[in-house]
């Protein structure tokens, strides 16, 4: 891949997050954890040099890839000749409408890609929060983020994306990657991570109070849950105190502590009493 990146006086640029894979076990070993099989629609977001997209393309039965970087035009073509079922698409993926990106796919598909690691968290966030047809990603990110993606309720790396990843599926880390098999080398090991979106989660009353409950859960981790309901949902302390003491939330907790499910249950109580705020 080296050689053919030279051919095409190919730069990395650091600003598009360029980090490429060629270990083919490992290209392969992320096809396989993502389930990939010869009916699944794949979505790429990220080609690079395509090391990852002709892995998919073996495998799949159709692959788009979104790549923001002309210059890998004809690095591209070299990788992906012969590979019938494979399509790049080179736009800005952060710009795209979801919508229209699904109806384009004509379906259900998987989303698989090495992220470049400056969008990861919005990038997977739109498809927990918006996307309708989408199976499940598999995903490549930075250790700490895929900790980030998969903390347990309580610990430091359970955040308020951990929360609205677990009301859509389940998330586990399939394996750790070191950074020395990237060209060029990051400064952080990576990891991948797979949220299957066909297995756990929940359903909520109101999406909109869910994603309020959640930021005012996560808003000010030193305060107690009780104090940041009060203030975000302009609810005395009695009428937050009972919405708490319903769903038997010991006195004082901090919303940290409360794991997904919970959190959905406090929204729709809040929904419920609340109504208004999320018309
Ligand atoms: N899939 C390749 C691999 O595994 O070797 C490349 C992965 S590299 C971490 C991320 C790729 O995403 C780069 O090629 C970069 O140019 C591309 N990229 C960065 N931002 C993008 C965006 N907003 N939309 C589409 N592609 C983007």
């Amino acid at each position: 891949m080296e050689e053919r990146l030279a051919k095409y006086n190919f730069t990395f640029k650091k600003r598009y997050g360029q980090n490429f894979l060629t270990d083919l076990n490992l290209l392969r070993a992320i096809v396989s954890d993502a389930g990939v099989n010869e009916n699944t629609v794949v979505l790429e977001i990220g080609a690079g040099a395509g090391a990852l997209t002709r892995a998919l393309s073996e495998r799949a039965k159709k692959v788009v890839a979104y790549e923001i970087d002309k210059s890998l035009q004809p690095v591209l073509s070299e990788t992906l000749s012969g590979c019938e079922n494979a399509e790049v698409v080179f736009r800005d993926f952060s710009r795209e409408d979801l919508r229209e990106v699904e109806q384009t796919l004509g379906g259900e598909y998987l989303v698989v890609a090495n992220l470049p690691y400056y969008i990861t968290t919005p990038v997977v966030m739109k498809f927990v929060e918006e996307g309708k047809t989408c199976l499940g990603l598999t995903v490549m990110v930075q250790e700490e983020v895929a900790r980030r993606f998969c903390g347990e309720a309580g610990t430091s790396d359970y955040g308020a994306v951990t929360a609205a990843i677990a009301r859509r599926g389940t998330a586990k880390v399939t394996r750790l990657v070191s950074r020395t098999l990237f060209t060029p080398r990051p400064n952080v090991d990576s990891a991948v991570v797979k949220i299957d979106f066909t297995s756990g989660g929940f359903g909520v009353r109101s999406e909109r109070a869910f994603r309020e409950t959640v930021r005012c859960a996560f808003l000010n981790r030193r305060k107690t849950l009780e104090n940041n309901l009060m203030h975000a949902f302009s609810l005395s302390r009695e009428e937050a105190g009972e919405l708490l003491s319903a769903l038997s939330v010991p006195e004082g907790a901090r919303g940290e502590t409360l794991p997904p499910a919970q959190l959905g249950a406090l929204s729709d109580l809040i929904f419920e009493k609340k109504r208004a705020l999320f018309l």
